[in-house]
């Protein structure tokens, strides 16, 4: 059966709220603890499965109750999770911080994403996928072995870079869509990402260098899309009243890919990632802001 692989991290992401950040060898009593499913892997496949696709999750947890649970949440939402494998590091945490000022500070500990190698993934895995998705949450050596295999099977290679560290060179020509926040286009280009003009030299570069589909996301200012082909187009970003931000890219890119592989144009998939990530602002959370398909059939309507 047709499918879109997501090739990424699952995190258990804990989150304190306190009034105020401890500082330095300061104890603090928080505000409450929350447990949520995260990780940009896994967040862009919650997106694609609720977009209509059908979805493979490959990655890994580990031997510990987070893993279970991970992997539990990722099967009731429907994702296949025949790719994920469980190793002996503890499954990966995101210890996130928000104060009152709703500013957050996060410490990442990757534990059994970091130790996700090229061997973890199974032939057939990649082989069956026409569209692969990956972010760099994993080590780059495993999104390097996947990007070459799938691309030897013909499969589309969606890559974010995110988080952002240069990418490269050797893998852009491999690349079907790049999708990157204005930080992580900064960093893959070297070029200052301040407006749409900015944005459009950068997607520029990076479609010389071999990429076929560049889209920059610009938060509240929209998306600007660049292809090899010469067309290019900024999409401007639906009026919502945003209420929290967090995971609005990995919904736009999971809702991308979801309408690239049910066979839509560029322009038809740029406007329902767009529509889906305006949706998830409203809401507050990460995989619990991602939007349904009605939803965003019904948004867009
Ligand atoms: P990231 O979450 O990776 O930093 P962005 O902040 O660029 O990504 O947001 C991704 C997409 O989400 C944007 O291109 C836009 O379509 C949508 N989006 C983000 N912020 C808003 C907002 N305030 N209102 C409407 N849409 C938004």
């Amino acid at each position: 059966m047709s499918s879109i692989l997501v090739a990424g991290s699952l995190n258990m992401d804990v989150v304190n709220r306190v009034s105020e950040f401890p500082v330095p060898g300061e104890t603090i009593t928080g505000r409450g603890t929350a447990y949520h499913p995260g990780g940009k892997g896994a967040n862009q496949a919650v997106a694609a499965v609720r977009s209509g696709s059908t979805v493979t999750m490959a990655g890994a947890v580990g031997l510990d109750a987070n893993g279970q649970t991970l992997v539990e949440s990722l099967k009731n939402s429907g994702i296949r999770t025949n790719g994920i494998i469980k190793n002996e590091a503890l499954t990966g945490m995101a210890f996130i911080t928000v104060n009152d000022s709703g500013e957050n500070t996060i410490v990442l500990s990757p534990g059994s994403n970091g130790a996700f190698a090229p061997d973890d993934i199974r032939e057939e895995i990649i082989q069956e996928a026409d569209i692969v998705l990956l972010q760099n949450e994993i080590p780059w050596i495993t999104n390097f072995a996947i990007m070459k295999r799938s691309v030897a099977y013909g499969s589309k290679v969606i890559y974010n870079p995110a988080p952002a560290h240069r990418v490269d060179p050797t893998v852009l020509s491999w690349i079907d869509t790049l999708i990157l926040n204005e930080t992580e286009a900064a960093v893959t280009t070297g070029l200052n990402i301040g407006n749409h003009q900015e944005a459009e030299l950068a997607a520029d570069q990076l479609i010389t260098q071999g990429v076929k589909n560049v889209i920059i996301t610009l938060g509240g200012n929209g998306s600007y899309y660049a292809s090899h082909s010469g067309e290019s187009l900024h999409m401007p970003s639906f009026k919502v009243e945003a209420v929290d931000t967090t995971a609005a890219g990995d919904t736009f890119i999971g809702a991308y890919a979801s309408a690239l592989h049910s066979g839509q144009s560029r322009l038809v998939a740029l406007r329902f990632a767009t529509a889906a990530a305006a949706i998830a602002v409203t809401r507050h959370g990460a995989q619990h802001s991602v939007p349904h398909k009605y939803e965003i059939e019904t948004f867009l309507e």
